[in-house]
């Protein structure tokens, strides 16, 4: 098992962000998406790692993520990929939890948990907080600049190593930056 992931940002980065959306047939995988999966999915891991306060607000509940990781499992096999993980943190920006991004315990528990090592793996968003997680935690640093973020707070967490218009253009920054791809 390769000890270097991609962490993707779910909603917005992976696919096409639909607010709140646990419908399995409305998922749809973002531009570039395939080819970055088919691209690097052998030799990264390939994890999800995604805020969902639709369930502290009560708009679905945890079992619908369960089918929603199910979808995106066969999306990424049908690619021939593999999609190791799906994280997301349940609770609210209130609730004072460590897993919501920019939290970093998501990541921190899938290295544990998969044996990754994380300053050799990368971390996608569309916004900042995706980043700030992402380089509190070790990672390498992708912002998808697809007009989503609109706050730019910036703090020395939250400055990406590397933009992107797409998951195309985030697939080729990897494949340049790192050897025997
Ligand atoms: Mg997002
Ligand atoms: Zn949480």
């Amino acid at each position: 098992m390769e000890s270097r992931a991609i962490f993707f940002d779910k909603d917005g980065t992976l696919v096409e962000d639909v607010p709140f959306n646990v419908d399995v047939t409305k998922i749809r995988f973002s531009r570039g998406a395939e080819f970055a999966i088919r691209k690097l999915k052998d030799h990264f891991q390939f994890h999800i790692v995604t805020n969902q306060k639709g369930v502290a607000l009560g708009l679905f509940q945890e079992i619908d993520l369960t089918f929603v990781r199910n979808k995106m499992a066969l999306m990424f096999s049908d690619l021939g990929g593999e999609l190791q993980g799906f994280h997301y943190c349940p609770h609210g920006p209130d609730d004072g939890c460590a897993c919501r991004k920019p939290g970093t315990l998501m990541l921190e528990r899938a290295a544990l948990e998969h044996g990754i090592e994380l300053s050799h793996s990368w971390m996608i968003g569309d916004i900042l907080d995706d980043i700030e997680a992402g380089k509190r935690a070790g990672c390498k640093t992708i912002l998808i600049d697809n007009g989503n973020e609109t706050e730019w707070v910036l703090n020395e967490y939250r400055e990406p190593d590397h933009m992107a218009k797409d998951l195309f253009g985030a697939a080729l920054i990897i494949m340049s930056q790192e050897r025997g791809l």
